[in-house]
């Protein structure tokens, strides 16, 4: 890691499982590396969990939930959270160093992360004493009847390694507010991070068993968590077909689910657009975190008046985006944060000119830079079936095609198995409510790209996901409603007699 960054060296202090409160080596002692991705090199050596820990974390979970955890007010949670929150910016420049060595996110995107968390932890300990049931009027004035939300239990997360400590976050801050126990698969990939928050968690003094941390290079284990039968509910972020897999294993054994998955995200640019914003947001939205991003705007459509402008404009601006190690403040775009996507992003690149695109900038890696850069990428004459149009690239790739008229730019960017987000850039404003409605997507940024807050809703539509994370009604999917119906007369009824 480069020494004129003003970035601190990255280090991890306990590179082992978190179970229980305790720092514990796996199951025969076993490690594996974890790579940063610009120097290509090992820079961490992680205990690697067998499927036989999956049942000591998941004991500890159960075990804080039938203990102080589980009696624990909401005001007292909340209290716990928000020291969290503070030890996590405390420690902003150590946390942020340990997630860009280990996924190669820029320096200033890992800060900009970390202070996220912060805020994410602090909005959801706000909640955690503001969960209530209701009274529901009975037709029977014989009957009360109250409803109850119960913390759902023991909560899997299965994480991915792209945005790894915030992803992570987005599940643990409302389960903590709903009462849940936690234990966290990370990615192998990216396995540093959820150690790095369980260092905070463990001073800011949660009792034992409440965040548990199982990093793995195994997908067994990852498996045998989620069909663990002592797990309540997983969380999974990651790949659709891996959340189809997850979702048919936990339910198996009735576990709930919620499921953050792929996406493949359309821009809709009229006419009546600011060009040069919608330019920035179109660049912002493919190359920001190089592309490895669930909501990225991968397929751009122009309507035709402005196609050529906007093109040029993101061609121009792609041209000279600066790459390289994402330590440095100056570097605008950083690595591809796994050797395995590498190879897949150039694979697709390849697929897409033999099926007829035309490269109008980047197409491929740069071998200049060292590590896994690909060079911002902009493709046309694509078509619809293309492969580099229908599957989620993961990477800085934007596919460029012209419209002509509203109703085809609505029916070219819902035409798509995904439906996680989208941009649509107009500044006619019956226009903007009347396409808004008819995307489909979780979320439709107007005339902005690439905006989150803990306090609204994010997930997919369609084949990019079930449920929804954050917002006010987060907490709820980490609950259980219960139904209480009370007799308020003395007598007992004879059960075949009115
Ligand atoms: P992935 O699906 O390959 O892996 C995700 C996690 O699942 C990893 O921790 C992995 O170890 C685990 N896993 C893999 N196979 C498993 C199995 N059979 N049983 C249990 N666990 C298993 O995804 P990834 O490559 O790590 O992440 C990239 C994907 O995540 C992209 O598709 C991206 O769109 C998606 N993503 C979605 C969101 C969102 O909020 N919708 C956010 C970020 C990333």
């Amino acid at each position: 890691m480069s020494q004129m960054t003003g970035a601190v060296a990255p280090h991890l202090k306990h590179p082992e499982l978190y179970i229980g409160g305790q720092w514990e080596q796996a199951a025969g002692g076993k490690r594996f590396d974890t790579e940063n991705p610009y120097t290509g090199k090992t820079w961490a050596r992680i205990a690697d969990a067998a499927p036989s820990d999956v049942d000591r974390a998941v004991n500890a979970a159960r075990a804080a939930l039938d203990g102080p955890w589980g009696s624990m007010p909401g005001s007292q949670r909340a209290r716990l959270m928000i020291r969290l929150a503070e030890l996590i910016e405390r420690d902003l420049e150590a946390i942020a160093a340990v997630e860009t060595a280990d996924n190669g996110k820029l320096i200033k995107d890992s800060r900009w992360q970390v202070t996220l968390i912060a805020e994410w932890f602090r909005y959801f300990a706000g909640l955690a004493d503001k969960i209530e049931g209701r009274v529901v009027q009975d037709a029977n004035p014989a009957m009360f009847v109250y409803t109850r939300r119960e913390p759902i239990g023991v909560v899997a997360a299965i994480l991915p390694w792209n945005a790894p400590l915030l992803l992570l976050t987005f599940k643990l801050a409302p389960a903590l507010a709903a009462g849940c126990a936690f234990v966290a698969k990370p990615s192998e990939f990216t396995p540093a991070s959820a150690l790095a928050l369980a260092e905070r968690f463990h001073e800011a003094g949660f009792p034992p068993g409440v965040f548990n941390v199982l990093p793995s290079s195994s997908r067994e284990t990852s498996a045998a968590l989620v069909k663990h039968p002592g797990v309540d509910k997983v969380a999974f972020t990651g790949s659709t077909a891996t959340g189809i897999a997850v979702a048919q294993s936990a339910v198996s054994h009735l576990a709930r689910i919620t499921l953050e998955l792929g996406g493949k995200s359309p821009q809709l640019v009229f006419e009546d657009a600011d060009v040069d914003a919608a330019v920035n947001g179109v660049l912002a939205g493919i190359f920001g975190g190089t592309g490895q991003v669930c909501h990225a705007g991968s397929r751009a459509f122009v309507q035709r008046s402005i196609y050529q402008a906007v093109l040029d404009g993101v061609v121009a601006r792609a041209k000279t985006i600066k790459m390289g190690d994402p330590a440095l403040v100056e570097t605008e775009m950083g690595p591809i944060a796994t050797a395995p996507q590498f190879a897949k992003v150039q694979e697709i690149l390849g697929q897409a000119v033999q099926e007829g695109a035309t490269v109008a900038c980047g197409g491929g890696a740069d071998d200049g830079l060292g590590g896994y850069f690909i060079r911002p990428t902009v493709l046309t004459d694509v078509k619809a079936e293309d492969a580099v149009m229908r599957g989620e690239v993961f990477g800085p790739v934007v596919c460029m095609v012209p419209f002509d008229t509203e109703e085809e730019g609505i029916a070219m960017a819902n035409d798509t198995p995904y439906g996680l987000a989208s941009g649509l850039w107009s500044r006619d404003v019956q226009r903007v409510h009347r396409v808004a409605k008819r995307l489909k997507a979780g979320t439709v940024w107007v005339n902005t790209y690439r905006r989150f807050a803990p306090n609204v809703p994010f997930g997919g539509m369609k084949a990019s996901g079930i449920g929804r994370e954050n917002g006010i009604d987060a907490v709820l999917e980490y609950t259980e409603q219960k139904a209480v119906w009370i007799e308020l007369t003395p007598q007992s009824r004879d059960p075949f007699r009115v």
